[in-house]
This record gives structure tokens, sequence and C-alpha cells, in this order.
């Protein structure tokens, strides 16, 4: 059985709205470029993968969560350094108007756009934060800005955290949500919006045992993109060194992916050292001291270890490496199928009478399979193209209720990957199922 990957992103984008996982954000009015809406199945996608990674950060004693607010004082962007320096080179061609990051192209050649030559501009530097007012007078000084990270929300309840919940160093704190960046090329579908979430982990250390937890966090952060499904032959990473270490951070490395598009970053693990502490207290005021109890009651700013991933971005990996096309070309044979990992799987199990006659009896089943797994129950047209439309949302299992399963009480359990079929009695069902997903 032949078997092909994702070849190009138009696969995905087209597969993700013909079966309801995304669409286009405000399609009926032409659409709104780089904003993306997640349909049924895509909310449950990334719901999922949003528990395992709130699981796999939370369910340790050393982590914590919090869930910052959006809009945070607008020192804090000054701080953070945010204000003055959350910049992309901008270039725009001289002919057509099209605006470039310049670090993402050779300005050297025609523009891409219209194929004009020698016509960009010198690059000039673009916030990337996006403004707005807080309140009904627009003055100057309601100004707000949408967080460009979630990170910051995290740093500035450091000690808030640390005190109501007695931790002691080493310890993180974690955070799922929404941030938003006014970026000059969006695109490659989800990989680059404006608007997006982010998980993000800040890991707080006594400085000099840095070193040791950005050791510990890659295993941890690259084993659980494994642990997801994604294969290894996609995945590498990308150390930052000379210009590109950010000059706040001692070390960093990103977890790139084999995108449609090409190799590219999803996650980011940085060792910020005490930099942002640092300057929320010198920007606040606030001694934002931990004392080191086991350490003589010595007071010093702990050093920072981040992790930080994209939830859409990620989302677009598990997209791209569950797509396969088997038996390509052949007009019988050939399927498209979504591997995805069981735990990640928007629906985990299908019920599907044989015929309209047997709907009383497999709703029976179907009733009680959805009270223990996200079922769906189907009942239009053939059997093949019921298969085949399950196969297409990655449904690990299909179960089949037909006439003999009337006499015999059992039914044919049909499996997403191998197509193999095995029949299994309606008492043993569950168990059957829970024990592979
Ligand atoms: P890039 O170089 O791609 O612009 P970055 O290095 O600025 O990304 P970080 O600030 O480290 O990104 O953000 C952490 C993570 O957040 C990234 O690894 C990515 O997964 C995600 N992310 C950042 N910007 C976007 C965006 N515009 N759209 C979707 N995800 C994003």
């Amino acid at each position: 059985m032949s078997e092909s990957d994702v070849k190009d992103m138009s696969q995905l984008v087209s597969l993700a709205k013909r079966r309801g996982f995304i669409f286009q954000s405000s399609e009926i009015y032409g659409g709104l470029t780089s904003c993306w809406d997640y349909g049924p199945y895509g909310v449950e996608l990334k719901n999922n993968l949003k528990s395992t990674w709130w699981k796999a950060m939370t369910l340790r004693s050393d982590v914590v969560g919090v869930d910052s607010s959006i809009f945070m004082h607008p020192e804090v962007w000054r701080a953070s350094g945010h204000v003055d320096g959350f910049n992309d080179p901008m270039v725009d061609c001289k002919e057509c108007k099209s605006r470039f990051r310049e670090d993402k192209i050779d300005t050297s050649k025609p523009c891409m756009v219209c194929g004009a030559k020698d016509s960009f501009t010198e690059p000039r530097d673009f916030n990337l934060m996006f403004s707005t007012q807080m309140g009904p007078v627009e003055d100057s000084s309601a100004k707000v800005y949408l967080r460009p990270e979630t990170a910051q929300g995290i740093f500035v309840n450091f000690l808030n955290v640390q005190a109501t919940m007695r931790k002691k160093l080493p310890f993180g704190i974690a955070q799922i949500g929404k941030a938003f960046r006014n970026e000059i090329t969006p695109g490659n579908f989800i990989f680059r919006t404006r608007e997006f979430e982010q998980m993000e982990m800040q890991f707080f250390v006594k400085p000099g045992s840095q070193v040791e937890a950005m050791k510990t966090w890659k295993d941890i952060r690259w084993n659980w993109h494994v642990a997801n499904g994604l294969r290894t032959e996609n995945i590498r990473w990308h150390e930052h060194v000379g210009d590109e270490l950010a000059h706040y951070a001692d070390a960093a490395f990103d977890i790139e992916y084999k995108f449609p598009h090409g190799w590219d970053e999803m996650e980011g693990i940085h060792s910020r050292t005490d930099f942002d502490l640092k300057k929320h207290q010198e920007f606040s005021g606030k001694n934002l001291f931990y004392t080191d109890a086991a350490d003589n009651n010595k007071k010093y700013l702990p050093y920072v270890l981040e992790t930080s991933v994209g939830c859409d971005r990620c989302l677009l990996a598990v997209l791209a490496d569950a797509y396969r096309v088997e038996n390509e070309g052949d007009k019988d044979k050939e399927r498209v199928v979504m591997k995805f990992h069981p735990s990640l799987a928007p629906v985990k199990v299908a019920v599907l009478p044989l015929v309209k006659k047997l709907d009383e009896k497999a709703t029976e089943l179907f009733n009680d399979i959805q009270k223990d797994f996200v079922a769906e129950y189907d009942l239009a047209g053939s059997i093949g193209k019921r298969y085949r439309r399950q196969d297409e949302i990655g449904t690990p299992f299909c179960v089949t209720f037909d006439f003999d399963s009337l006499e015999d009480n059992a039914v044919t359990v049909r499996d997403r990957d191998s197509m193999t079929q095995e029949r299994v009695s309606i008492s043993n069902l569950k168990k059957y199922l829970s024990e592979r997903l």
C-alpha cells in the first residue's frame, strides 16, 4: 500500500475547510486576511492539544497555572522592551506598494508581487503591537496594547503566585492564551497570523542552575511533541547563535517542524536570565526578590527558563504530520486519512448502522458509547463513503452495526490505520475501545 504525505499547504487548507476544521474568518464578506475560525472538529482538536499541554505542564508538583488578562498596564510593555524594541524591519515595493519583512526576503531580487527591479525602499522599523483605547475618552493616557505574548502576565504575577502557593525554587508558571501581533507578512495558513494562541511556561530557577534546567526542559518539550505523534524525522533543533540570540538570553533553542512551506520554528525554549524580573522591578519600583530559605535567606532575582509554543502553529504541524494519501492515483483504493494520535483525534468513535432499518438499535448503542467517548453517529450514504469521511477527520475507530448484530450482540470494529476489521461483542466494546484509545 503506497502512502504519501502532504505536498502542498493548499491540500491542508482544502481538507480543513471541507471537513469542518478551519474556515476563513468572515468568509461571506470576502474573508479577513490572516484570520481563521476553528470549526467543530478544529475546536475539538485544538482543545485536545491544549489539554495535553496543560496536563503535561501542571500535573507536576513544580508547575502551576495562571490565566492573566490580555490588557495590561502600558508600563509592562515599556519594561519588557516591546514599546521600543518589538519591531520587524519593513520594506515597501515602490512600484506596487506591497510590504515585506526585510529579513524574510532577498531584497536584491525583483519584487515577488509585481516583478519590479530595484524597487525596495530602505528598511524601517515597524512595531508589531496592536494598540487601542481603554475607556470612553480618546486621549493618549488611555492607550493600551493587546498583549503580543502571554509571558509578561506570568512575570508580573511571579510574587503573587510564589507567595500564595508557597512555592520554592525551582518552580514554573504556565499559561495558555491569545496573543496579537501586527505581522507585516502573515501567511502560510495558520502558521503566522495576527491573532493566535500561545502556550507558555516560565520556569524560575536559582541563578547558575539554568543550564541544567534548559537540558531538562528541552527533553520534556521534545518528548511532548513526539508523544503527540509528530514523526521525529519532521522535527529538529535549531540553536540560536551569534546575532540571533536575543540580548537578554544566554541560550536559546527552537524546535523546528518541516511544514509544507519548509522547516520553520514551532517552539522556542529560551534561557532569559533575570532580564524580565529585573526590568519589572526597575519600572514598577516594587521589590521582586525571592528569599531563599534553603540558602541563608539570601535574596535574589531568579533566572528564567521559558518554553513557548504557538498553539495554532503546533496544530498546523499536527495536521501536516497526520495527513496521508494512500494508494494515490488508484481510483478505487485512494484514500486521504488523518492519522492523528488517538488522544488528539477530534472524534474517537463513529457508530455506523449498515442500513437505515438498524437505526433504532444502533442509536441505542451510540447513546451508550457517547457517555464515555466523543462519538459520532452517521447513517447517510454507503458504508464505504462513511468510512472515507471518518478517515478524513481522523476517527480512530468505526463501529458498524449490521443485521448479525441483532443476533450475536456483536459489532464490527474497523481500525482507521490498518483498516482491519474485528468482531467485538457489545458487552466488551467499551473496554476494547478504552484499551486502544
Ligand atoms: P517568528 O520568528 O516566527 O516571528 P518569534 O521568534 O517572534 O516567531 P516568539 O516570540 O518566540 O516567536 O513566540 C513563541 C511562539 O509563538 C513561536 O514559536 C510560535 O509558535 C508562536 N508565534 C509567534 N508569532 C506567531 C504568529 N504570528 N502566528 C502564530 N504563532 C506565532
